[in-house]
């Protein structure tokens, strides 16, 4: 990435105004993950340790363009306010005059955060006029949110019309790791994939399949490949429309694409479901495969042992169900033993690694579940591009 960082700017004295991700998961105003919160405060603290003063802005949930009070930022002040040890002031508004007044009077080292950004229709629609207004509140302009890199809205792109813009470590440390994935990895050079649906990772697979070694397919989107195939694939979750893709691929990439040999089928969408493991070519009719089985879980344990680069995006099966968790449960913890590079992108990836309890040992996991897909499909991020250029 030939972009500016923070470390690539005098921040001493100055006010930086800074997007970060704390789109977090909230019950009944409750905070229920703060790995978003946690992402953002290497580079808030470094902006501080500076002697720059800082505000804060962020999106939370979908509120619309309209002031919605259970989705106000409140909570996130309240955390953020315990993990950096000092008070972090709320704005009521995250533009106007008001705000402008006690944003400029912020002392070095002093924390403001502006309210939820999206309260505004004029975030997600880029209005020239809504970016002017934030950008009255810094000198500097910081972007740290890598899950809505890939959008292109006021709080991410707009403002970078108006300041100096720099992103900061956890932007940095996402494109240093997705970059491998879809850059130059260290070889053998092994894709995961799964998740419920194919049609939403076939640009990933377009991408990764002249860079990767082998891609192993699990989760549901296996079944639209084997039905492709002709093979019976009973009551399963298949994507009908996307079967000639599925067929297209699977001729382009030859024995680059490792499809399951057995899986787990079930009677039922439920945990309390009969089941049991078949080969692929013996599942009957009114089953349902909801994981990958053992003899498949051992093959590509087999092959993943040799990788030096691994990445992951979606889980191989239902993993929210007990009964049919355990490929995805295995391989992350197979994972966490290998002696390679592991990158896990996808929102619901990132939560089978914590719940597998080997979150800390991968190399990277992603904070942005759509940014990650975006990245890996291959696609500029808007949020990444709008950033200043490093010039050498
Ligand atoms: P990520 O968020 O990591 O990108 P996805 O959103 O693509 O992952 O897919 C996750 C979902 O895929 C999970 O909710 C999981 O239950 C579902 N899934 C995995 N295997 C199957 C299957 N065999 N049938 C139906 N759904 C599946
Ligand atoms: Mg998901």
């Amino acid at each position: 990435m030939s972009k500016k960082t923070v470390r690539d700017i005098a921040l001493a004295g100055q006010r930086v105004l800074m997007r970060a991700d704390f789109n977090v998961p909230l019950q009944a105003g409750v905070i229920t993950d703060d790995t978003r919160i946690r992402a953002a405060l290497p580079t808030i603290q470094y902006i501080l340790a500076q002697g720059a003063s800082l505000v804060l802005m962020s999106h939370l949930g979908r509120p619309k363009g309209k002031v919605k009070p259970e989705l106000s930022l409140k909570p996130v002040a309240q955390r953020l306010s315990e993990l950096l040890g000092q008070p972090v002031k709320l704005a009521p508004e995250s533009v106007g005059d008001e705000i402008e007044a006690v944003a400029a009077a912020l002392k070095p080292g002093a924390v403001l955060l502006l309210e939820n950004t999206r309260f505004h229709a004029g975030d997600k629609k880029n209005d020239p006029e809504y970016a002017r207004q934030l950008a009255q509140l810094g000198e500097i302009f910081v972007n740290d949110a890598f899950g809505t890199a890939h959008r292109a809205h006021a709080s991410t792109v707009g403002v970078t019309e108006y300041l100096p813009a720099v992103s900061g470590f956890l932007i940095e440390k996402e494109i240093e790791f997705l970059g491998r994935a879809t850059g130059n990895p260290e070889r053998p050079y092994i894709v995961l994939l799964g998740g419920a649906k194919v049609s939403g990772k076939i640009g990933v697979i377009n991408n990764l399949l002249g860079k990767a070694d082998k891609i192993l397919i699990g989760g549901g989107m296996a079944n639209t490949f084997f039905k492709a195939q002709g093979l019976e694939v009973g009551d399963s979750l298949v994507e009908n429309d996307a079967l000639e893709t599925a067929s297209a691929l699977v001729a382009e990439a030859g024995d680059k694409l490792v499809l399951p040999v057995d899986v787990v089928v079930a009677d039922a969408f439920a945990n309390d479901a009969t089941y049991k493991t078949v080969a692929i070519n013996k599942v009957a009719p009114g089953w349902r495969i909801l994981d990958i089985g053992e003899a498949t879980i051992a093959a590509y344990q087999k092959i993943l042992k040799t990788a030096r680069t691994v990445v992951w995006n979606g889980p191989l099966g239902v993993f929210e169900l007990a009964n049919f968790a355990k490929s995805t449960f295995t391989i992350a913890k197979s994972l966490a033993e290998l002696d390679a590079v592991t990158i896990i992108g996808g929102g619901d990836s990132a939560a089978a690694v914590k719940i597998a309890g080997v979150k800390t040992q991968m190399s990277h996991v992603s904070t942005g579940g759509g940014a990650s897909l975006a990245y890996l499909e291959g696609q500029a991020l808007p949020g990444l591009e709008a950033l200043d250029e490093l010039v050498n």
